[in-house]
């Protein structure tokens, strides 16, 4: 390798090309590192500034730099923005022309080109081997080389060939880089590109900057809207697990006032492209998305990013969470955790291989001891990924904020280290713990490990005590992982040195998520648990409401459904949006009826000393599916009702149903063009005179009472009628 180098002339280059003052973090080694015909290994959390560490090399040597990267739309991002700066950079992939393909062929063997981006599938085609023999290369740079461990987060297979296309091309350097890799992924990935003595270069994973809190996911709609209120206005990312959950919330978010926009694979590229775009140019200040989003995007003032549902691996939850305060400014990160979701996730692998299920279900498992400790969250996360974190207490934590409960645990300790030792550092957790709890399961009895003096120390403990021991023994580091073999503890030197001369120790215990109930369903007419509203107010709304049906000449449940007073019990609104924000209630029923209701919760909150729960309240959106506001918008369109429920796939009943629903909460339907159609005049008439004098908007009742009429007919006039008076 021809090389240019004086030690300033690597910052005039870097000047002269990219416009830079200075270098990053370890861009100044990594580079001379490189340049001087080293293979180098680069873990760098996202946004440091990997690219720059193989880009400047390469315009500093003779020849063409190849670089592998898995994606093709970040290759194409990556080159035009080389391509801005004067460098001639292409890629190769399989959405040029031939004609396209031949002329970087060409111009790479001329030497023209610099930078040649490639996905590995591309390099494993025979074509390009044939043609990048040819080629003066001076070193290849894997980028994303995470991909290539099955036990990391992202594996890629085509990535474990990378090694046997590189060797078909001649000897050259490997820069190998990447934002996630556990000590173990990293061994891995050295072994399996051949680089053990490769030069390693690790940046402190550490991002002060960010605030790290885990939530029960409980009341979690009440909860984010709560959490966005206080943050209102600020740019935000909201991570979920499906792309219909990110629907859901974008449109939750918009009801509620908020600016959001839903970002997820499954929608069409223009209106994908225009929600990134609407982000990054602050139209909306929320995005809500699945794990797609965010590859590549480089917005510095995201100020919080909250994950409603548990992500795959703390990989994952670090690469995501990373995103928000780049500029170094706030940035909140925001888990609601359910056990529930990892057992979800553990379902969404259940047609993988085995060995595959193996490795995602011990990186849930990560997840969850994440959430469920008490330990300094930032501490946990560096130790994930084998770095130190010296401080006690980061102060920017919600373990640390808010500690839990301390106890003295030497003698736990102690317990937890014998056992490893005295099974002779071969086992893993769940064994470790039956051991000393004394369980005695096929293994126990198979390595007569009954026979231990540790064997049932801990007896008086549970299994999750036992667990929690385990793991703060790993984070404060008495215990550390075995890297050759996944999930097998040993004994590390402070651990030993603590058996000979044991000290006190801090523990803490978990979290304890098992009591949370989860309450994902929040679905439109969610009947308010009886015993939960405040039952003397609504005697008192009940009331109310006669005298305004009586003054008004109305059946009182053409003012309010009970569900509707029965929410109002619990959650006492005292403006008009808060009110409208009721399940089946509705701006226009609050001008219509609301002033008086309004000022009888006013007066009883103010009486009692209530305080209201107007700022969480959750507006649920009535158009909150597809199908339903695709029912209004045909509506609206005065195309036939058999004609909609087809398109739709459904019975006209069922059709109704939808549509009764949409009345109820709160949306006016004019079916008058469908009912002029089919009832004459006279019958549309005694139908509505009965729901007009009736009690109730009872079926049984109505259709007893009217004879001779369909049931169809009759729930056809109900929602003229609901539409008409009720909104
Ligand atoms: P990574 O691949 O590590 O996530 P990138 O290589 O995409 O990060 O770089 C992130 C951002 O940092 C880019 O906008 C890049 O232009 C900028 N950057 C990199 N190095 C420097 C530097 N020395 N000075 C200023 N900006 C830099
Ligand atoms: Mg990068």
């Amino acid at each position: 390798m021809v090389v240019a180098e004086e030690k300033d002339e690597l910052k005039a280059k870097l000047k002269e090309i990219f416009g830079y003052g200075s270098f990053r973090g370890n861009q100044e080694i990594v580079i001379k590192n490189i340049l001087s015909g080293r293979n180098t290994f680069v873990i760098m959390p996202t946004g440091a500034g990997k690219s720059l560490c193989y880009q400047l090399p390469a315009m500093m040597t003779e020849g063409l730099a190849i670089v592998i990267s898995p994606l093709i739309a970040l290759m194409k991002n990556q080159v035009d923005q080389l391509n801005a700066y004067g460098i001639n950079a292409r890629f190769l992939n399989s959405t040029l022309s031939k004609g396209e393909i031949t002329k970087i062929r060409k111009d790479c063997i001329s030497g023209k080109i610099k930078l040649l981006y490639v996905a590995p599938e591309s390099l494993n085609k025979e074509e390009n081997i044939e043609f990048l023999q040819k080629v003066n290369i001076s070193f290849v740079a894997i980028d994303e080389a995470h991909c290539i461990s099955e036990w990391g987060h992202d594996f890629r297979p085509e990535y474990r060939k990378i090694k046997t296309m590189i060797a078909q091309l001649g000897t050259m350097n490997v820069i190998a880089l990447t934002a996630t890799a556990t000590p173990k992924v990293q061994l891995d990935i050295q072994k399996n590109l051949q680089m053990e003595e490769a030069d390693v270069f690790i940046s402190s994973f550490n991002r002060k900057n960010l605030y790290y809190e885990v939530r029960p996911k409980k009341e979690t709609k009440k909860q984010l809207i709560r959490f966005l209120k206080e943050h209102k206005g600020k740019s935000g990312i909201i991570y979920c697990l499906s792309r219909k959950k990110v629907e859901e919330i974008a449109q939750l978010l918009n009801v509620n006032g908020f600016k959001a926009a839903p970002y997820h694979a499954g929608l069409d590229p223009d209106v994908r492209m225009k929600n990134q775009d609407d982000f990054l140019n602050e139209e909306v200040d929320i995005i809500c998305a699945t794990i797609a989003f965010g590859m590549g995007i480089d917005k510095p003032d995201v100020r919080f990013v909250v994950h409603y549902d548990v992500p795959k691996s703390l990989e994952g939850y670090y690469q995501e969470t990373g995103r928000s305060g780049r500029d170094g400014l706030e940035g909140i990160c925001l888990m609601f955790y359910s056990h529930n979701d990892l057992n979800k996730l553990e379902k969404f692998n259940k047609d993988k291989s085995v060995q595959e299920r193996e490795n995602a279900r011990i990186l849930l498992q990560e997840m969850e001891f994440y959430a469920e400790s008490p330990v300094c969250r930032r501490k946990q996360l560096l130790h994930y990924f084998g770095e130190e974190y010296e401080g006690k207490n980061c102060g920017m934590c919600d373990n640390c904020t808010n500690p839990r409960e301390r106890f003295e645990g030497s003698q736990f300790v102690k317990i937890a280290i014998e056992a490893v030792q005295q099974t002779n550092e071969r086992f893993g957790l769940a064994h470790l713990v039956n051991v000393i709890r004394g369980i005695e399961d096929e293994y126990v009895k198979s390595y007569a490990h009954f026979d231990l003096p540790v064997y049932g120390k801990g007896d008086t403990e549970d299994a999750d005590f036992w667990k929690s021991v385990i793991r703060q023994a790993l984070i404060y580091q008495y215990l550390e992982k075995d890297i050759e073999n996944i999930g097998v503890l040993k004994i590390s030197q402070k651990g030993l040195a603590f058996l000979k001369k044991p000290h006190e120790v801090e523990l803490a215990r978990d979290h304890d998520f098992t009591t949370v109930a989860e309450d994902e369903e929040s679905s439109e007419r969610t009947p308010v648990n009886s015993k939960s509203y405040d039952e003397k107010l609504f005697e008192m709304l009940k009331t109310l409401r006669k005298k305004i049906a009586k003054e008004k000449d109305l059946p009182p449940y053409v003012i309010f459904q009970d569900p509707s007073l029965e929410e109002m019990a619990t959650t006492y609104p005292t403006s008009k949006e808060e009110m409208a924000s009721v399940n089946g209630v509705g701006m226009g029923k609050v001008n219509k009826f609301g002033k008086e209701f309004l000022e009888l919760i006013q007066k009883y909150v103010d009486d009692n000393d209530i305080e209201t729960a107007a700022e969480v309240v959750v507006k649920s959106s009535v158009n909150k599916s597809k199908i339903k506001i695709f029912i209004i918008q045909q509506i609206d369109r005065k195309v036939d009702l058999e004609e909609i429920a087809e398109s739709k796939s459904l019975t006209f009943d069922e059709l109704l149903t939808e549509m009764e629903n949409i009345c109820y909460s709160g949306t006016k339907l004019n079916v008058d063009y469908y009912i002029d159609e089919v009832l004459d005049e006279s019958r549309q008439e005694e139908i509505y005179d009965y729901f007009l004098n009736s009690e109730t908007d009872s079926m049984d009742d109505a259709m007893a009472e009217l004879k001779g009429f369909s049931e169809d007919d009759v729930r056809l006039m109900r929602v003229k009628f609901l539409s008409e008076y009720a909104n």
